[in-house]
């Protein structure tokens, strides 16, 4: 764990010697970007998500990009998907000129997008949906996919927080027209920056690769194999390669990553049997569909609570917590260009406005859990105490 001002931090990296050997070997080896590494990492990944194309990236939201751009998004079309995400989802969509569309979650007993909502934002602009499956959890896809077939819509999943989890036998990312993942840092599977785009369907897994790296119809990689010796450019794409040294970081990441599911998997299930005991604490998610991946453990505090209270008595505490996530609609940005405002999302807002993300990680350990959880019974307490004394003077 690297030297912090906390306790318990609210995630942390699993890297050993395998890590640290896979990079040195990069190193030494002379080849640094998009090689036997990057290939390696690709068909790894395919292989364990049971999924025809996966293209290493240089970060989840130029994954995002890519998907969108290669459904074909552009001005004037509109992407439905979640406010209760990580502004990226969003962003992304953005860059193609298309216009994102807020749907709405279901609830407090699910942070994911609600199919129904989904259903009634569709207009004849629509052009794609975006799900994301929120801590892992995975969004209910047949609905989803119904939809877009009725509709002629493009299907992403963003499952940034979601490498390794299952719905119906199938790995989340592998369900719609283009999945996304992303290996930052504090993500299930970690390089530092870094991400992947996956697709059953050639004729978006060409525009990928053409994308991926400036239009150009071959890569530095095949003119070094003599392969190839000159390249044409057929498209404006971009610079969005992996590098080796993160690629041979990922393929030893990736044999930890069913190991480490398991353990965030008992770790929660730990977590809900002690936050069960917590007045004013409840934890979403109670009937997840299919395997999850359990990216992030959200709680949701009494409305009745001051948020700002809990989460400042546990920094006290050296308890390190987040909020996942201020939802999409309500930033300026948003708001000023496309017109979003407060109310539109009245689910989204009101979970969101009590949401706060506790500690988790693979190395945290059952007693981990339980100081975080006695760390929350005293913030929580104090919490109300605080808003009983500001009731018992007005
Ligand atoms: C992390 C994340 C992203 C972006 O990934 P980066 O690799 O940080 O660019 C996108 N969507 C979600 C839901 C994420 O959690």
């Amino acid at each position: 764990m690297a030297e912090s001002v906390w306790r318990i931090p609210l995630a942390d990296v699993d890297m050993g010697e395998p890590e640290i050997a896979a990079v040195t070997e990069v190193l030494r080896s002379g080849w640094l970007t998009m090689g036997e590494k990057t290939q390696a990492f690709e068909a790894a990944m395919a292989a364990r998500l049971g999924v025809r194309h996966a293209f290493a990236v240089a970060n989840g939201t130029v994954a995002l990009h890519l998907a969108y751009a290669a459904l074909g998004l552009g001005p004037g079309d509109e992407v439905i998907l979640p406010a209760l995400t990580f502004v990226a989802t969003a962003n992304a969509a953005t860059y193609t000129g298309a216009t994102p569309v807020f749907a709405e979650i279901y609830g407090p007993h699910d942070l994911n997008i609600d199919p129904e909502d989904v259903a009634r934002r569709i207009t004849p602009r629509t052009r794609a949906i975006c799900v994301v499956h929120y801590a892992g959890y995975p969004v209910d896809m047949n609905p989803i996919l119904a939809l877009a077939r009725e509709h002629g819509l493009g299907v992403v999943e963003d499952a940034a927080h979601a490498p390794g989890a299952m719905y119906q036998s199938q790995a989340l990312g592998t369900i719609g027209d283009v999945g996304c993942f992303s290996f930052f840092s504090n993500k299930n599977l970690a390089v530092g920056e870094g991400g992947m785009v996956v697709t059953n369907r050639d004729d978006l897994a060409e525009r990928i690769r053409l994308m991926r790296s400036h239009g150009m119809t071959t890569l530095t990689w095949d003119r070094h194999r003599g392969h190839a010796s000159s390249y044409d450019v057929v498209s404006p794409g971009f610079n969005y390669r992996l590098d080796e040294i993160r690629a041979a970081l990922g393929l030893a990441q990736l044999d930890r990553l069913d190991g480490n599911n398991a353990r965030r998997k008992a770790l929660v299930a730990h977590y809900r049997e002690l936050l069960a005991g917590v007045p004013g604490v409840e934890a979403p998610f109670a009937q997840p569909l299919g395997d999850p991946s359990y990216h992030i453990i959200p709680v949701l505090l009494a409305p009745e609570l001051s948020r700002a209270a809990v989460i400042a008595a546990m920094k006290a505490d050296r308890i390190q917590t987040s909020i996942h996530y201020p939802p999409i609609h309500l930033f300026t940005y948003y708001r000023e260009r496309f017109g979003a405002q407060e109310g539109m999302l009245p689910r989204t807002e009101a979970v969101a406005a009590r949401e706060l993300t506790l500690p988790l990680y693979p190395t945290l350990g059952p007693d981990g859990v339980e100081q975080v959880v006695a760390g929350l019974r005293r913030a929580v307490e104090s919490a109300r105490q605080a808003a009983d004394a500001v009731s018992a003077v007005s």
